[in-house]
């Protein structure tokens, strides 16, 4: 069976079964029908015998008999009590060799057939007047074994070819879906990862494994965009900075002997642009994991409200060259569970770009609350503000206002800052006015109390 299909299992399977089936069916049959028609024949010529009894006088020592009515199929003999054969619906001679076994049936073989006799003796006024031997043949009970063989050996054979022909069926109808399935799984290694099973939903066994297959494919399709997408905007973005190393490099390189000055300048713009490279990519791995991020984390417990102050503090020069004022508005004890590397990351984004946005004495506003189960951060400035255009994109990786090009930054600040707080299973909104400002609202969910 090693080489066989599973269509062929199945088959073969169905098959023997419904065969064991029909032979157990007949057996059954077999076994309870003929007992049973031995049975009624014997409980006849008991009967026979009972009705023949009154029909038997005793007339001054002769045996007299009078019409009697019994079965058709019944054969009887009278006999006087010394055994001599008196009466009979057919030869008087007939089984006189068996011994008689009074009121009592049995069954003898004779003539080449099986016989059921009854023997029962007559009494008058409590003496023995006659003995009567009933009996049948057991024909109809052979001709029943018989037919129900006959039977028996046409419907397995029928039986078989039955089974052999739904099985078929039912097994391709059921491998249909696998079928399915394998010209998708085939169809997908030719490089189409867009393709889907597309079979009716069922609750089946086949239906999970196919609607299983599909997520599989979704998170395939995902993982396989994200890596291209992480190779197509790595090599898009990392071509600038790589071209002016490599042009500062040349120029240091080149015949022409430089002042100092000039390979200090060269080497200083290397070494920046390396590190912007360096931060560009750490980012930019982080947003390419998926779901293995999550597993990345090293999750504690983290005092927000600690966290956030302590950016802030660090923000107040990098604030001060601009003359924009930090005000504070923090509620203590607000703690969540998260990364606190990736907390910090986030919260420095909003702050940073706060101040990089912000106008000259302008001011920023950092606010933490921690009401109804959720930690809320709100980090607010009167600067620039964004177009309304720019407000759904801004969360794009590498997307960058028109009027940001200028200032330092590379688009990714804050969808790295809004995967961050997916990961803490939070949410980021803005609300923002042109020469306004922005509001970003932080919400994540508190840390439950021990
Ligand atoms: P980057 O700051 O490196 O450009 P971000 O992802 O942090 O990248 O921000 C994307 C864009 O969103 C910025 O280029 C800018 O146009 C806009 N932006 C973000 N924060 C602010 C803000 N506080 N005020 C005005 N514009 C902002």
């Amino acid at each position: 069976m090693k080489g066989w299909t599973i269509r062929q299992k199945m088959t073969f399977w169905y098959m023997l079964t419904i065969i064991c089936l029909l032979c157990a069916f007949f057996a059954l049959l077999y076994g309870t029908l003929t007992p049973a028609i031995v049975r009624g024949v014997q409980e006849r010529i008991e009967q026979d015998a009972v009705s023949i009894g009154p029909s038997v006088a005793d007339a001054d020592g002769k045996l007299k008999m009078d019409d009697v009515v019994i079965s058709v199929d019944t054969l009887y003999t009278v006999y006087t009590p010394d055994g001599v054969p008196a009466f009979a619906n057919h030869e008087l001679t007939w089984f006189t060799d068996t011994p008689f076994v009074e009121n009592a049936t049995h069954q003898v073989h004779a003539s080449g057939q099986d016989w059921v006799l009854h023997d029962g003796a007559i009494n008058r006024d409590g003496t023995l007047t006659a003995f009567v031997r009933t009996g049948a043949p057991l024909g109809s009970y052979a001709n029943t074994a018989s037919a129900l063989l006959l039977i028996f050996l046409i419907a397995i054979p029928a039986g078989a070819a039955a089974a052999l022909f739904i099985g078929r069926q039912i097994a391709k109808r059921s491998l249909q879906p696998i079928d399915e399935i394998t010209r998708t799984a085939e169809e997908i290694r030719q490089g189409d990862l867009t393709r889907r099973i597309s079979l009716p939903e069922t609750q089946d066994e086949v239906g999970h494994l196919a609607s299983a297959f599909n997520e599989m494919l979704d998170s395939l399709e995902t993982a396989f965009t994200r890596e291209k997408q992480f190779t197509s905007d790595a090599s898009h973005e990392l071509r600038t900075p790589l071209a002016v190393i490599i042009g500062a490099a040349q120029t240091s390189l080149g015949e022409r002997t430089l002042p100092i000055s000039e390979y200090k300048a060269a080497l200083r713009t290397i070494y920046k642009r390396g590190v912007d490279m360096q931060t560009m990519l750490s980012q930019m791995l982080l947003l390419a994991r998926g779901h293995e991020q999550t597993k990345l984390m090293e999750i504690t417990t983290i005092n927000m409200s600690d966290l956030v102050r302590d950016i802030a503090e660090e923000f107040i020069d990098m604030a001060a060259k601009k003359q924009i004022e930090i005000h504070l508005d923090i509620q203590e004890m607000v703690f969540i569970e998260g990364d606190l590397m990736l907390m910090t990351r986030a919260v420095m984004n909003l702050i940073d770009n706060g101040i990089k946005y912000g106008k000259q004495h302008g001011w920023l506003l950092i606010i933490l609350r921690g009401p109804d189960g959720r930690a809320v951060l709100v980090v607010q400035d009167n600067g620039h503000g964004i177009r309304a255009q720019d407000i759904p994109h801004i969360f794009d990786r590498f997307y960058r206002g028109d009027a940001s090009r200028s200032s330092a930054g590379n688009g990714l600040g804050l969808s790295l800052t809004e995967r961050i707080i997916e990961l803490h299973k939070g949410s980021i909104s803005v609300q923002s006015n042109v020469d306004e400002g922005s509001i970003f609202r932080v919400e994540l969910p508190l840390k439950e109390a021990d």
